[in-house]
């Protein structure tokens, strides 16, 4: 499948399930706690500055972003988690409407994208979301973004944390990622589009 990621363009935000997206085409999930850089992969992918919000305030908003690429298919932004300051109320709506997302779409989803920062060992919030996208049966994508907040000695020891943190096996596949200087760019889009030929 080919698809031009540079044309994408807005279409829905829901902040609730009667709002959800589904139309028959090929969806990839991005899903990553506040502030580990979602919007600006979003962004580097599209080749935009802002058509994801960086630096948006934490946590604030509880809702899923709808994208259309190409015309073909949806990049679908799952709110961000884990801000410790959200107030619980906020906590309670973000986990309702992931729980009732994964619960009634999980078979819209195509490919599963779950950003993490290399820096660290993923959070328990973090394996969450892995493990609701492994229950969806679809393929997942692990992104170890800020790359270039590394040492170059460390890149390995890291990969190799996440990896045995989220349980991947060796066919699962991790991609060292810089959002900021667009490092795995072209081998995030390549195993985006290679997981919808997988699933067609
Ligand atoms: P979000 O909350 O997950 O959508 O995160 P943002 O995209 O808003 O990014 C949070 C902060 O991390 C911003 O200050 C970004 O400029 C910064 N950031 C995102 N990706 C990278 C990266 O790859 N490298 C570096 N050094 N900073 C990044």
């Amino acid at each position: 499948m080919a698809l031009n990621f540079n044309k994408a363009e807005f279409v829905r935000s829901a902040g609730e399930p009667k709002d959800f997206l589904r139309d028959g085409l090929p969806q990839f999930a991005f899903a990553g706690r506040s502030n580990v850089g979602k919007s600006s992969v979003i962004n580097r992918l599209v080749g935009r500055k802002n058509l994801a919000y960086v630096g948006s305030s934490p946590g604030k908003t509880t809702h899923i972003n709808y994208f259309r690429l190409d015309g073909r298919a949806y990049l679908v932004d799952l709110p961000g988690y884990g801000y410790a300051k959200v107030a619980r109320s906020e906590k309670e709506r973000w986990a309702r409407l992931m729980e009732t997302y994964f619960q009634r779409e999980a078979d819209a989803i195509t490919t599963g994208v779950l950003i993490v920062d290399i820096r660290h060992r993923p959070t328990e919030n973090d394996l969450t979301m892995h493990d609701w996208f492994r229950q969806t049966g679809c393929p997942e994508i692990v992104v170890a973004n800020k790359l270039d907040k590394l040492k170059k000695s460390e890149v390995e020891g890291n990969l190799q944390r996440i990896r045995e943190t989220l349980e991947l096996g060796e066919e699962d596949m991790v991609i060292p990622f810089s959002a900021e200087k667009g490092t795995g760019r072209d081998e995030l889009l390549r195993a985006i589009l290679s997981s919808v030929e997988a699933s067609s």
